[in-house]
């Protein structure tokens, strides 16, 4: 293993932002393990990358079981012998409008979003601990900053990966990094999952300029680079011309 080159764990890489990130960290040098529900994209993008040159695994992954995140978690050590960086990326936005009283997605967004950062942090600080080190990179988004009409429950999602990493960050004494990257709009398939057709209508004018989800691997790609005692702490990308 290079000195430099870190393991990786992200999660929701089976599309979208998470696929990028995975490609430009494998890219890196880095040791890549994928985790998502949809394994047969995970298996292709593995092949992509060792094809490629680079090193990757994967494994099925549901963020919002706390015991499978843990076993993700102790896959990467199995594998790889440590656990340097957890991208918690995995994120879903079935947008509505509050009226529309759309409960189970207003759980599910509270789920993968909220409670599968919390499994990604309940799984891998101790392993960091152990190790004297490690980095979360959080996926947010500008939702984590402002609030918009039919995005109330998506936001407050966001609003608390933000909260829930800066409260990581101060009780963490040096020993581990946390980095919240929060995209504007970016092509993935996020949005193909919103059933309300207001919000649907609405997203359609928001989500008209975008940037490549590679901006945002940037990103994460720059925060894991710098040196052990340096925190990028917040990273907001947003299409020059969009939202
Ligand atoms: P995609 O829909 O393309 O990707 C979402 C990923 O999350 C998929 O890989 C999906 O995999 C995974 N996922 C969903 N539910 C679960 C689950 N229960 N367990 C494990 N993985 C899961 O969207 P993006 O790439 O855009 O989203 C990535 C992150 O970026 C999200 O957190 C999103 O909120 C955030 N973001 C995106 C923006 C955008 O404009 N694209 C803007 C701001 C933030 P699978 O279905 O195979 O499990």
């Amino acid at each position: 293993m290079r000195a430099s080159a870190k393991v990786v764990a992200v999660t929701g890489a089976s599309s979208g932002i998470g696929e990028a990130t995975a490609l430009r960290l494998a890219a890196d040098g880095h040791h890549v393990l994928l985790g998502a529900r949809r394994t047969d994209r995970l298996e292709q993008l593995t092949a992509r990358i060792i094809a490629d040159g680079g090193s990757a695994s994967f494994r099925r992954l549901d963020v919002t079981d706390a015991a499978d995140v843990r076993a993700f978690v102790a896959t990467a050590r199995e594998r790889y012998g440590r656990l340097d960086v957890v991208v918690d990326n995995a994120g879903v936005m079935p947008l509505s409008p509050l009226a529309e009283l759309k409960v189970d997605e207003w759980d599910r967004m509270i789920d993968v979003n909220v409670r599968g950062v919390l499994h990604g942090i309940a799984a891998a600080l101790p392993v960091m601990r152990e190790q004297g080190g490690g980095h979360f990179v959080n996926i947010a988004s500008v939702g984590a900053y402002e609030v918009s009409p039919t995005a109330a429950v998506y936001c407050a999602t966001k609003f608390a990966v933000r909260a829930i990493s800066e409260g990581l960050r101060q009780e963490s004494a040096g020993d581990i990094r946390v980095s919240v990257v929060s995209p504007g709009v970016t092509e993935s398939e996020l949005a193909d999952s919103i059933s309300d057709p207001v919000a649907r209508e609405a997203m359609k004018t928001y989500r008209s300029v975008t940037i490549p989800a590679e901006a945002i691997a940037d990103a994460v790609a720059f925060a894991i680079s710098r040196p052990a005692e340096v925190d990028v702490n917040e990273i907001v990308i947003r299409p020059a011309a969009g939202a």
